[in-house]
């Protein structure tokens, strides 16, 4: 998963969205004889110039964006004399966003082109510090909208109309205002805010820095330095021996830091606890989705729904157990592919006329934009040197949306490639649709975009299956996509239920809670078939995501939700295809439980996870049937 953050007005503002990483990364930092950018073919590669077509256009913007941040500080202390003053004050911040977004994207674009020049190094490096000098000189806005009350708001709404783009921003803060402290108070949490980050910026030290996975000895004698991608990649492998040994020294790297890994994420807890009670939740969760307004009944209803219906995943794994004729089942034995050796390979051209036939469902205007974004400059294609690793989406409110891949050849290169592009076409109709200040994307309804994509294909391509064994290899790697993005994402926030509330309740936590607590809730969603390792519980500590609370039960919530939108465009649906068109061309102008039912799925009832279990369990019957066919 991949991430760049731009500061906004109204607090960190994701342009790029952060897709989660399904199965394991791809691998090429390590391969030999990878391409010079000079070596590929300029339609393979993204036009950034179509942001600026040169570096001039770039200093003149940001000269511009120099001379004119100043102008927001005579709006300081301002704000509350005039709804004119309000209005001016924001449209102005909104313009200065604008901007620096292109800025910024411009520069890291480039960087990722080639991570090893530094022109580009400073060119992002003079976007970032101008970025963080606009966050500062916004600053003052929130906290004086806020000191408004609501009657005041209201009333210059109602005096000036053209504050009406503003009014769902100006409702969706003043609904946060009761969370909201006094100016004193604020300015406490304010100037503590660089300790609160401790705890993630010791766990990522220990995590990308000190940490080292350990070394290991293949058949042919070889030793083999572990990497994060060589681990994955040994543990995708039919190597057995390998994948044991591998996993026993990555695991044993780790217990050093075992003591560290529960005290770091122990301060983790206290920190979200301490902010959750200073601003007056009941709860963790709660303050964690009063940011997006979602209640939290639904990530409740999402962990319930899914333990009343593990028995599909037990039975996968029971196959897997079977079909690998082992007499006992570990963790390190659930990523090898059921059939590796009849994968096929899709060249890019192959995987874009695949995609394209496959998405047809979606309508017509869909696919002519989509046709449209593969012909572009949109997509910057294939791996080379220095290049950004994995698959992201990203871009501004006035260019086109920028795609990156590592093309590779895989199915799953394929699927990225559908992923990525609903992405980008969210961004391209809600840039059309939406002012400025709603046009981005939360990731409660991100994936949704993307993921429809990659069901309405699945299924074509399940049903456009040349033999059985590509069958199984795709019906396998849609298992474990959804096993990687729903179940495990499920498994993940009931961990992180349980820790908070230990928390919460006055308990203590421990490494021994940690481990006994991942263990026990991992035990049970994969089964009596899967022995977990004596120290394969440890990973509850080591994964990054605890560091920013509730945040992954999204890509649960994402899935279903695309999964029900895709079955209702699959059966035909008229309406239902209308209503994901209109989704894809909503920011933020509504809350996001608001803007999923209008794509028609109501979160609060538990049919769209209940209709992802069902769908899982078929396919499971499925591979099961197909496999033990023989
Ligand atoms: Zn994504």
């Amino acid at each position: 998963m991949k991430q760049k953050q731009i500061s906004s007005l109204f607090g960190a503002l994701c342009l790029l969205l952060a897709c989660i990483v399904v199965g394991l990364p791809t691998l090429h930092a390590e391969s030999e004889g990878v391409p010079q950018r000079s070596d590929i073919e300029d339609q393979y590669k993204w036009k950034v110039e179509d942001i600026y077509p040169n570096l001039d256009a770039w200093e003149s913007d940001f000269a511009y964006l120099t001379d004119n941040l100043p102008r927001l500080e005579a709006f300081q202390g301002h704000l509350a004399e005039s709804p004119e003053m309000l209005l001016h004050c924001l449209s102005l911040s909104d313009s200065l966003d604008i901007i620096i977004g292109n800025l910024y994207v411009y520069a890291f674009l480039k960087l990722d082109e080639d991570n090893r020049r530094s022109e580009f190094q400073e060119l992002g490096g003079r976007a970032a510090t101008i970025n963080s000098n606009l966050g500062t000189a916004q600053s003052f806005i929130q906290p004086e909208i806020l000191e408004m009350d609501k009657a005041k708001l209201d009333g210059f709404l109602e005096a000036n109309k053209d504050l009406a783009v503003y009014s769902f921003l100006l409702e969706d803060l003043m609904r946060q205002k009761a969370h909201i402290l006094s100016t004193e108070e604020e300015a406490i949490l304010a100037a503590a805010s660089a300790i609160s980050r401790a705890p993630q910026r010791i766990f990522t030290m220990i995590d990308d820095a000190d940490h080292k996975l350990g070394t290991i000895v293949d058949s042919n004698g070889e030793k083999i330095e572990l990497t994060r991608g060589r681990y994955y990649k040994i543990l995708e492998g039919t190597d057995r021996d390998l994948r044991r040994q591998a996993n026993d020294t990555v695991q044993n790297s780790w217990k050093q830091y075992l003591n560290t890994l529960s005290a770091t994420l122990g301060a983790s807890l206290d920190k979200d606890y301490f902010y959750a009670k200073t601003r007056k939740y009941n709860s963790c969760l709660e303050s964690a989705l009063d940011g997006d307004a979602i209640p939290p009944s639904v990530v409740h209803n999402l962990v319930d729904a899914v333990n009343a219906n593990l028995a599909p995943l037990h039975k996968l794994i029971s196959l897997r157990k079977k079909m690998l004729g082992y007499d006992t089942l570990y963790t390190y034995d659930l990523s090898v592919p059921f059939l590796p050796e009849s994968e096929k390979e899709y060249t890019y051209e192959e995987a874009k006329k695949t995609v394209l036939k496959g998405l047809k469902p979606m309508g017509k205007q869909y696919l002519k934009d989509f046709e449209k974004g593969l012909g572009s400059g949109w997509i910057d294609v294939f791996e080379t040197e220095g290049k950004g690793s994995g698959g992201y989406c990203w871009g501004t409110y006035t260019s086109h949306p920028y795609i990156l891949l590592n093309f590779n050849n895989k199915l799953e290169d394929l699927f990225t490639l559908a992923h990525e592009m609903g992405h980008a076409l969210n961004a391209y109709y809600a840039n059309q649709r939406e002012p400025y200040v709603y046009h981005n994307q939360t990731l409660f309804t991100a994936e949704v975009a993307s993921t429809t994509n990659e069901a309405v294909l699945m299924k074509y391509m399940l049903a456009n299956a040349k033999d059985k064994n590509e069958k199984i290899v795709l019906l396998d790697y849609y298992i474990r996509q959804i096993r990687g993005t729903f179940f495990t994402q499920v498994m993940f926030t009931e961990f992180e239920l349980a820790i908070h509330e230990r928390i919460e309740s006055g308990g203590a936590v421990s490494a021994d809670f940690f481990r006994t607590t991942y263990r026990d809730i991992m035990q049970k969603y994969y089964g009596p078939d899967l022995v977990i390792g004596p120290d394969n519980d440890m990973s509850g500590m080591k994964i990054g995501h605890f560091y920013r609370q509730y945040y992954v039960f999204k890509y649960a919530t994402g899935y279903a939700t695309a999964q029900m939108i895709s079955q209702k465009i699959l059966e035909g649906d008229k309406a239902g295809l209308d209503a994901f068109m209109n989704f894809m061309a909503t920011g933020t102008s509504k809350y996001p439980m608001d803007i999923l039912v209008d794509a028609g799925v109501d979160l609060n009832s538990p049919e769209a996870v209940e209709r992802t279990i069902a769908l899982f369990a078929d396919l499971v019957d499925e591979l099961e049937s197909l496999l033990l066919e023989g």
